[in-house]
């Protein structure tokens, strides 16, 4: 669509559908699309395969220095898989053992330093679209286009539901609920970088949007940021002169 790559950050509630959007628009745009949830959901996994007393700050440092996070492109899927030091972990990170751990894992500060900081390097070369809790507020706060989206409770759980009934066929609906409301409350209510919409964010409610349709609203907030960019780089250039 246009040559001048920007940054586009999405937040929102759990099962918003995030991905499937940040996932639609780089497929589009020829962009990276960034999971900044499964950096989380990846050092969750190693806290609990190694028996990280999280509650303990220095204990959740000292392993951070263990842990190295890597995206890996798969071409069966089409996308990056997350590598927790050598290993693929993408096959495990969505169990549900994993998001019942998360969210207070993400709440630790010093892990929260170390993914921002690598999420950071990744936006260096823009055309990248990472979705997550805090990306339009913290991670990168000049993003071009910040985009908060929300979506009927109902709504997002059948879509969980549906979801992580692939890979785990006896979870129940009210598992999936209460691990969504759990989340959502602890990622609201954390101190450090609580989710919230950036107020330069454009709110996106999908709960009776197709795919397309929101693809196509979004293509078009995508559109207006690059020309504001070709417009204020012609302003500049002519102010230089
Ligand atoms: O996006 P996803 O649901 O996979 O994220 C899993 C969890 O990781 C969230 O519930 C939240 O606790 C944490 N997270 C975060 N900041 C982000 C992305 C995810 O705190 N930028």
């Amino acid at each position: 669509m246009s040559a001048h790559k920007i940054i586009i950050a999405i937040d929102g509630f759990s099962s918003c559908g995030k991905s499937t959007l940040a996932r639609q628009l780089a497929a589009k745009l020829g962009y990276n699309y960034i999971d900044s949830g499964a950096m989380y959901r990846a050092i969750t996994l190693y806290f609990l395969r190694n028996g990280i007393d999280f509650n303990k700050p220095e204990a959740a440092t000292r392993a951070l220095q263990d842990i190295n996070l890597s995206f890996h492109f798969n071409e069966i899927r089409q996308e990056s898989d997350i590598y927790l030091n050598d290993e693929d972990v993408e096959p495990y990170i969505r169990d549900l053992i994993v998001a019942e751990k998360v969210s207070p894992v993400a709440a630790i500060k010093e892990v929260r330093a170390f993914a921002v900081a690598q999420q950071q390097r990744m936006g260096k070369s823009k055309g990248i679209v990472m979705d997550g809790r805090d990306i339009g507020t913290v991670v990168f706060p000049d993003a071009e286009l910040k985009i908060f989206m929300t979506a009927d409770p109902d709504v997002r759980v059948l879509r969980r539901y549906n979801e992580m009934l692939a890979t785990n066929p006896n979870v129940t609906m009210e598992e999936v609920k209460h691990n969504l409301e759990l989340r959502d409350y602890i990622d609201s209510n954390r101190e450090e970088s609580p989710l919230r919409k950036a107020d330069d964010a454009i709110e996106l409610n999908n709960s009776n949007l197709s795919r397309q349709e929101q693809l196509e609203i979004v293509l078009e907030w995508v559109k207006d940021r690059a020309t504001d960019i070709r417009t204020s780089t012609r302003v500049t250039a002519f102010n230089e002169n």
